[in-house]
Formats: C-alpha cells, structure tokens, sequence
C-alpha cells in the first residue's frame, strides 16, 4: 500500500498499524462494541480493551441490594430494582444477530435478561477483551503528531495503581441511568420525611403503611408507582402531564399536579391542594455524565444534551470519539449494534465523514425540528415513535444492514399497551414472523 495514512477531516486512518480502540463499560453496549471490534472481518485490523469498573458485564442488569458506594469507594452504578421485569418485550431487547430465544412469554424478568447478556458475552468470546475493576478516570486529546488520538487513565482498583494507555478512538458506552437528576424543590431543605430517588431504589417493602409522593410519571415513575403501592397506604403520582393518565391504577394511586413546595411534612401542589406525606420519590431521570472527559474534547452536555455530535454519535470536533448508546426509548440493544457498526465504517476508512460545517448544520436542524414540535432541549436525544427514521438514516448514511422496521412498530405497540393498561400489559405474548410483520399469541 503506498499511501498508508489516510487524513479524513482530523480522523487519521492508518492502513498498516491495527487501530487501538478503548471502549469504556461492559453493558450492553459495551458488549456491542466488542463484539464488532473483534469480528472476524475486523480482528486483524482492531486491537481492542474494554474497561469495566466493577467485577462484572450488564451494568445496569447487575442488580444489587446496596445503595451508595461499592467497595471501592465508587458510587454504585446499576439502578436496579429487585422486583423489575422488562417494559418492553424480548422480541425487540435482543441484538440484530443475536435474538433473546423464544420461550413462554415476552416480558421478562431481570435475572433472564441478565442471563441473555452473559450468554451473548460468551457466545462470542468477549470476556478475554474486558479488564474488570478498571475505573477510567481521564480520556484527553492529544496534539501535535497524534492529534486525533487519546491519552486514557484508568484506575486498576484492585491494584490501587493508575495505568496511562494511549489509543486512536474511543467508545463510550458508560450508560446513562446512573447519576440521579433531583429538581430543587422550593423547601426541599425543611421536609423532615424520607428523601429518595428511583436509582436508589431496590424494594418495595420500606413503603409499608407510608403516604408517598411519586415525582414524574416515566417509564420508572409509572412502574414504581403501582409497585409501591402494594405496600404504601397512598401514592400520589405527580406529575405535569397535560392531561390525567387514564390508565387503571389500584385504588389507592391517585394523580396530581406538579409538587411546587415541600414543607416539613407537607408537599404543595400546583394546583393549591397539600397533603401531609411521609416520604418524597424522585423519579425525575438521570443527567448524561462522563466524569472522566476532559475539558478539551470538544463535547459538552447542555441542559442533557450531548453536543456537538453528529447523529447522537460521533464527537464532531474530535470524531475518532464515539458515545455508544445515547438515544432513549429506543430498541437499545439493537440500536448500540447498529451504532457501533455505523462509527467502524468511518473510522476504518469504508466511507468519508462529511465536512464539519455539515455535521454542525445537521444537528442544529434536528434540534429546531425538534423544538419546533413542541419538545425541549432535554429531549433531544429521545426517539419513541420516530425511532425508525434514526436507525434508517444511519444504515443508508454508513451503507449498512439495517434494522427491521418490525422492531419500531412493536416497540411502538408496547410503549402504547404500556400507557393503556399499566396493570396487565406484561401478561401480553408477541412473536415477530418476518421483517415487516408480527402477530400477538
Ligand atoms: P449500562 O448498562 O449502564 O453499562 C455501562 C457500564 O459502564 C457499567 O457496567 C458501568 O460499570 C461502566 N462504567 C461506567 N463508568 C465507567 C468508568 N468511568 N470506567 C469504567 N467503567 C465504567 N431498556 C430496555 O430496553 N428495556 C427495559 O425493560 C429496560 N429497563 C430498564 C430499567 C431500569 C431500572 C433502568 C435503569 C434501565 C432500563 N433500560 C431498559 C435501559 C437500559 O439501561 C439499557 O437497556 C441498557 O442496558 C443500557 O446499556 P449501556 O451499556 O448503555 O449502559
């Protein structure tokens, strides 16, 4: 090969040398990116290390009793609940080439999908590539003759040693359901009651008789509210829905407005009315954090939006840095997979990243589409319903196998059985027959 550096915008694709990539975490999307780095077709060009923090693969499918800090002195990552069972149905949680195995239902609990990971794991022999108990603490550019590459810390917490590596791309796929967003409540400092947020919940019994207000009405706000409420004496979900959830609730979950104020035993609503409660139940969502960035990457995270990426992917002033996993309501794992096959094509040199002025332009459009339709800054990184268009707009820029649309008209059925009828819809069985189509059992 005469010409063996290739320069692509400031991405530098070296035909000779193996590519060095450092993935950080061991979920499902860190999985995802091993499992493609060491493909057949891509092991003799990429040497790949996952650093993992704690001592296993899953993240948040690792679910464990303890609240606070592990033994390391780390904050526990996974928000895990002992109780959980999936909210969407295996027959969209799987990978692309790796469906969840068909067996007498769809929603699962925790433990099964924990078990499908590790056999995901195994099945392609991705273990061997993970360092455990390695905490990256500092991923930073380097200049001069290797701009473009990363200089990373990493913590051998065993070892109490720190370890300097050095490699040409990143993936980060650390997750983003694990540093708790807590709205500061006017009086939020004299409520003298029990004081949580749904990442350090783990069991519905410390409920037991107590009068609690669930704070948002998520997915998590949603699914805890009726789980506690087999134990608590009442559940006031509150939220700022336009309209009331119409989904049946047991009789002692009632809805209200927006909390406004807390006093020592009091939270006022929006409305005016107050209520003496017991305890106050963050389920107001996480933050995207990267702890471990530094200033100079050229990303930022405004009002939880990552930015400037260009698909919700690719680090626009430093490509050769790739966040994993960003977009929510989504099919997440199908999705990581595709993700991490769209940023090898670009850094592998198959296909050319577009001029930079481009990608900037690109995701300010999206972002104005998105405020214009009534959404704000906080979501852009959601999909829900329009999912579909994200993972075909990134097969066809990247020329890639792309997702079967069956997958978003079932993910979409499910969020809307979800809504409907909270009480009953993870009795319901799907199958999926072909790219297009699936049936209900
Ligand atoms: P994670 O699973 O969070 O993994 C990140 C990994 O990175 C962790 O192992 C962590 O230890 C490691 N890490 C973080 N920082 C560092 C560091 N500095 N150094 C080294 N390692 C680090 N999705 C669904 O599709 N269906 C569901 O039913 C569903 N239920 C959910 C329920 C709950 C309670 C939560 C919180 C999430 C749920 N999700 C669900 C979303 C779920 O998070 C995704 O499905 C997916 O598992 C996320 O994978 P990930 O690899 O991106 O992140």
């Amino acid at each position: 090969m005469e010409n063996t550096t290739e320069q692509i915008y400031n991405l530098k694709v070296n035909h000779l040398n193996k590519m060095r990539i450092a993935v950080i975490g061991a979920g499902a999307a860190g999985l995802a990116a091993l499992r493609h780095c060491t493909s057949q077709s891509n092991k003799k060009s990429i040497e790949v290390i996952c650093y993992e923090q704690s001592g296993d693969i899953g993240g948040t499918w690792v679910y464990t009793p303890e609240v606070g800090r592990d033994a390391y002195g780390l904050s526990i990552h996974s928000s895990m609940y002992k109780n959980l069972r999936t909210n969407l149905p295996k027959e969209v949680m799987g990978f692309p080439d790796f469906p969840i195995p068909d067996n007498d239902k769809s929603y699962l609990t925790r433990t099964e999908l924990l078990d499908f990971i590790n056999t995901y794991c195994d099945h392609f022999e991705l273990r061997k590539y993970i360092q455990f108990h390695h905490h990256v603490v500092l991923v930073k550019p380097l200049d001069g003759d290797n701009m473009g590459k990363w200089s990373v810390e990493v913590e051998d917490l065993e070892k109490k040693k720190v370890l300097v590596e050095v490699f040409d791309a990143i993936m980060i796929c650390n997750g983003h359901y694990f540093q708790p967003n807590i709205p500061e409540l006017e009086g939020h400092t004299s409520f003298k009651g029990r004081v949580l947020h749904s990442h350090d919940y783990r069991v519905p019994e410390t409920f037991a008789g107590k009068k609690v207000v669930v704070l948002g009405a998520g997915p998590s706000g949603m699914d805890l509210a009726l789980e506690i409420s087999k134990h608590a004496h009442q559940v006031i979900l509150s939220h700022h829905l336009k309209v009331p959830i119409l989904t049946k609730f047991p009789s002692n979950v009632i809805q209200k407005p927006d909390v406004v104020q807390l006093r020592e035993h009091q939270a006022v609503f929006k409305d005016g009315s107050k209520e003496n409660v017991d305890t106050i139940f963050y389920c107001t969502g996480y933050k995207y954090s990267f702890p471990f960035l530094d200033k100079n990457c050229g990303v930022k995270v405004d009002r939880n939006m990552v930015t400037p990426l260009w698909k919700h992917l690719l680090a626009i002033e430093s490509p050769t840095l790739a966040f994993v996993g960003l977009p929510y309501y989504v099919c997440a794992f199908s999705m990581f997979d595709l993700q991490v096959r769209f940023v090898l094509r670009f850094w592998q040199g198959f296909k050319k990243l577009p001029p930079k002025e481009n990608m900037l332009a690109e995701e300010s459009m999206e972002l104005k589409k998105k405020l214009s339709e009534g959404l704000h800054v906080q979501q852009f990184h959601m999909m829900g319903s329009k999912q579909g268009l994200y993972y075909e707009d990134l097969a066809k820029t990247a020329d890639l196998d792309p997702l079967p649309p069956v997958l978003t008209s079932l993910h979409n059925e499910s969020s809307q059985k979800f809504i409907d009828d909270l009480l009953n819809y993870r009795e319901d069985r799907y199958k999926i027959i072909d790219d297009h189509t699936y049936v209900q059992l």
